[in-house]
């Protein structure tokens, strides 16, 4: 056994190299196994994707040593099978998995809401497998797709692992080993404080963007609206450029932290709204300072973790 970053990792004996194969070749799945290709150890990144020429793209970026075109080979070869589909294709690949020999195998997966993940895995294996460690990067783009894909995409952010009481704690740590190998700083939390925080921290502020842009694009006078927007709406509304397909099976996926935190916001958007008629300046100008300190709390706070990852690094 060794052991890093506190985790205690099974060595392999005969020096034969871990098979990773990862499913579904885009930002994230495409950037894990680059991440994991260029960090040294002895990994072998094998990749499946519904698109072929996904598959030969990510061949020749180097992003994967073996393009594989057959799921049932590919998983009977892999040791590690990191799931990177969109959210509403996690139950397609998890019933491909079903039925196929995955002893001794850890499956993981890097999907936003980890909720229904786990339903359709119950719904699908009859329990949640014990070698099923469910994951999510808390990185990524606007961007999707292989080309996108890029080694160090995770580095020094966080990844969140949501495993459960029956996870084999051999395979936790081995996930959690390859995101310490991707760069990434591993955090385990329960998988509905993670569906709750990730609600309000991600999936509403991107509601809000897509809203915001679609409302004003309905407005008969959008072209002068666009025309005039200055910086301010461009930070605001860049998210509204992320990949509609996956920000729609997250809304599906996650929809009861979903509506809990659109439910929050609503409130706190009507009482300012209200401050706003009732001319209490009072009230608006308490609520922009509250926001403003808070914003300036979490601005130092992601300082500060900058900092520390520039002295990490130059360790
Ligand atoms: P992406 O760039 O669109 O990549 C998904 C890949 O999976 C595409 O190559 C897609 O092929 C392929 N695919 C679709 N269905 C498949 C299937 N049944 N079997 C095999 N391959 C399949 O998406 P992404 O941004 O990497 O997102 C992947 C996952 O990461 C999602 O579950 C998302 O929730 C999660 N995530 C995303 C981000 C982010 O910022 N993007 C951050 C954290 C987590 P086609 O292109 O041919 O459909």
């Amino acid at each position: 056994m060794k052991k890093v970053a506190g985790v205690v990792i099974a060595q392999n004996k005969a020096n034969t190299p871990l098979n990773i194969l990862v499913v579904g070749l885009g930002l994230i799945g495409g950037s894990f196994a680059a991440s994991l290709r260029e960090c040294g150890e002895n990994f072998h990144l094998m990749g499946f994707d519904l698109s072929g020429e996904n598959i030969e793209k990510a061949v020749s970026l180097g992003i994967v040593a073996e393009g594989c075109g057959d799921f049932e080979s590919a998983v009977s070869r892999a040791d590690v099978i990191q799931l990177s589909v969109p959210m509403l294709a996690m139950p397609t690949v998890l019933e491909q998995l079903n039925g196929l020999d995955l002893a001794g195998k850890v499956m993981t997966d890097v999907g936003s809401c980890k909720g229904s993940l786990i339903q359709a895995a119950r719904e699908l294996f009859g329990r949640v497998p014990e070698n099923l460690v469910p994951g999510h990067p808390i990185a990524g783009s606007e961007k999707s797709g292989v080309t996108a894909a890029k080694a160090g995409l995770f580095k020094n952010h966080k990844v969140i692992l949501t495993p459960l009481e029956n996870t084999d704690p051999e395979a936790l740590s081995l996930v959690r080993y390859l995101w310490y190998c991707c760069g990434a700083q591993v955090n385990v939390m329960d998988v509905q404080r993670h569906d709750e925080v990730l609600a309000m921290t991600s999936h509403l502020p991107h509601l809000l963007a897509f809203s915001l842009v679609d409302t004003l694009a309905g407005n008969p006078e959008h072209q002068d609206i666009f025309r005039y927007a200055a910086g301010g709406f461009r930070d605001f509304t860049r998210i509204a450029g992320s990949d509609p397909i996956m920000w729609h099976d997250i809304a599906m996926g996650n929809s009861e932290a979903i509506l809990a935190s659109l439910d929050r916001f609503s409130e706190g958007l009507a009482q300012l709204r209200q401050a706003i008629v009732e001319k209490d300046s009072q009230e608006v100008l308490a609520t922009f300072e509250r926001a403003r300190s808070a914003r300036q709390h979490f601005a130092s706070m992601l300082e500060r973790r900058a900092s520390m990852a520039a002295f990490d690094e130059n360790q």
